[in-house]
């Protein structure tokens, strides 16, 4: 199963990528949890991604697809993989094509997740998540059992900083600019599965279930 999750940042990929990978047994490979986690233990690749992120810009094509090419080089991705927020640029998935074809692999589905704009608004500036196991939740939608707190693991929540009302309305500018025209470039390959991204989680899940099916 070699999928990639698509959408705008709130659309719910890495609620559903996070289950949906450990139901299938392969790999989410999400880049913002990996940049976060670079950003966490101060290392070089996470003091240069920190000074996009924060703004909500993207980061440089060559770095995000140096990341890429070594996690799915590693073997736990051979039987497949869940990527998720990765490809956000057209150049990014001209990458992963020439990336794969070095494998000799090849994409299943790229599954759309279509979410309106009020919707994701609302979603990001109440969202809260979990800096250890990644976890994430709603003030409103889906708040933890004790506030503030991871129900997983028990850490304490966080705002993203890139949460921010400001910031979220550029990432959405940025989504609609540079990723948005990948929904073309993959339609255009017959590869494109739509699903809705509002309503029950479970919902959304089934109806990803059955349009990565159809792939397998
Ligand atoms: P996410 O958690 O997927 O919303 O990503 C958070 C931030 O990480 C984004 O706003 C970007 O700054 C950066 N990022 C994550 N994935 C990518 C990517 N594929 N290309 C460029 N920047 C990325």
């Amino acid at each position: 199963m070699r999928l990639i999750f698509l959408g705008p940042p709130g659309a719910g990929k890495g609620t559903q990528a996070r289950e949906l990978a450990r139901e299938w047994g392969v790999p989410q490979v999400a880049t913002g949890d990996m940049l976060r986690e670079a950003v966490a233990a101060g290392t070089a690749l996470g003091r240069e991604a920190r000074t996009y992120m924060d703004r909500g810009a993207l980061v440089p094509d060559d770095v995000i697809v140096g990341l890429i090419r070594e996690r799915l080089s590693q073997p736990d991705a051979k039987r497949g993989f869940i990527l998720d927020g990765f490809p956000r640029t057209i150049p990014q998935a001209q990458a992963l094509d020439r990336l794969l074809a070095d494998l000799e692999q090849r994409l299943d589905r790229v599954i759309y997740f279509q979410v309106s704009d009020e919707e994701l608004l609302r979603r990001l500036t109440g969202r809260r998540s979990c800096p250890r196991c990644q976890s994430t939740y709603h003030l409103i939608f889906n708040p933890p059992q004790r506030p503030g707190v991871c129900d997983r693991c028990g850490t304490a929540l966080v705002e993203r900083e890139d949460d921010r009302e400001e910031t979220v309305r550029h990432r959405l500018r940025v989504y609609r600019d540079q990723t948005a025209p990948l929904l073309d470039y993959y339609r255009g390959r017959g590869l494109l599965a739509t699903v809705p991204g509002e309503g029950a989680i479970e919902a959304i899940r089934a109806a990803i279930r059955r349009a990565a099916e159809v792939a397998a």
